[in-house]
């Protein structure tokens, strides 16, 4: 169905209450437009949320960084607040896509898409995320639930996302180089308390490893990775890749991150 009204809403308040029914929110456009173009998705209303105040920017704290929803993937990639205290996540920013999706779409956006490839949820995953919305807080562990699925309920607008601070981090892509979505992504964090292993491009959504995280835990280095078995079990088989190289992809991706960091 590609007919449907547009509303703008000026607040969060406004534009919740506007989100009935087949209504949908609208950030950057970057994901929704083009499922409607294609027919892949219909609405009967698009909540513009773009002017409303107070949900875009970046935040630090001693323990945590915190980006509004709104917050495009450019001001993610050129912060020097997030430069300094993730500098992981402004190259995880600065690699999404081209510099036109880089200039419209929102880390809002993209996480509430939940794309399988796409690199934010990665982040969440392994820097033990709280989504703010409108109604409650996320643990990230809780918020991505499979394809394209989250547990966003009707009209529950993402107002932020709170990033836990790490001891260090690095991100480590295999892009696919038309899109630059992930073939592969890995992210790995060593956070005050432990260390995560978050992966998006080889599942049906992103996941943590516990073989990776296990090892990593024992010994923070990239030898450790080494005999770390990834069973290519359940994960993508496309057109890009075959399980059975998405699984090595896995171990050459988390390598690579661990070095980086
Ligand atoms: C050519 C191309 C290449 C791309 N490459 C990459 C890539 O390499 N890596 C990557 O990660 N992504 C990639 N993307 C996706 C891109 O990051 C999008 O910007 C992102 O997925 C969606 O953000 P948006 O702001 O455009 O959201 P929209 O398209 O406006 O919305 C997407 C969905 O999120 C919902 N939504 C939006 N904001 C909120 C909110 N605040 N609260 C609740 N729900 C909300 C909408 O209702 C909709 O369902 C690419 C996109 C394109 C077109």
């Amino acid at each position: 169905m590609k007919n449907f009204n547009f509303k703008s809403a000026a607040n969060t308040k406004e534009a919740t209450k506007l989100a009935t029914g087949r209504a949908t929110f609208l950030a950057g456009g970057m994901s929704l437009l083009p499922a409607i173009k294609l027919r892949l998705a219909g609405y009967s209303d698009l909540i513009n949320i773009k002017k409303i105040k107070g949900l875009s920017g970046i935040k630090v704290s001693s323990k945590s960084l915190r980006i509004g929803s709104l917050t495009k993937h450019v001001e993610v990639a050129t912060s020097k607040e997030v430069k300094k205290t993730i500098s992981s996540l402004a190259s995880l920013a600065e690699g999404i896509g081209d510099p036109q999706v880089r200039n419209r779409g929102t880390i809002g956006g993209s996480i509430a898409n939940n794309d399988p490839a796409a690199d934010y949820p990665s982040a969440c995953l392994a820097l033990n995320a709280t989504i703010h919305t409108s109604k409650r807080k996320i643990p990230a562990e809780k918020f991505f639930k499979g394809m394209f699925e989250t547990d966003l309920k009707k009209g529950e607008l993402i107002e932020a996302v709170e990033f836990e601070v790490p001891v260090k981090s690095s991100y480590a892509k295999f892009s696919n180089p038309a899109s630059r979505y992930a073939v592969v992504g890995v992210y790995v964090a060593k956070l005050k308390n432990e260390a995560r292993v978050a992966i998006t491009g080889a599942g049906s959504s992103v996941f943590r490893s516990k073989e990776l995280e296990s090892a990593l835990n024992n010994n923070f280095s990239a030898s450790a990775i080494d005999n770390v078995n990834i069973s290519s079990k359940g994960l993508n088989s496309d057109i890009h890749a075959s399980a059975e190289y998405r699984a090595h992809i896995i171990k050459v991706m988390a390598r690579r991150a661990v070095s980086t960091c």
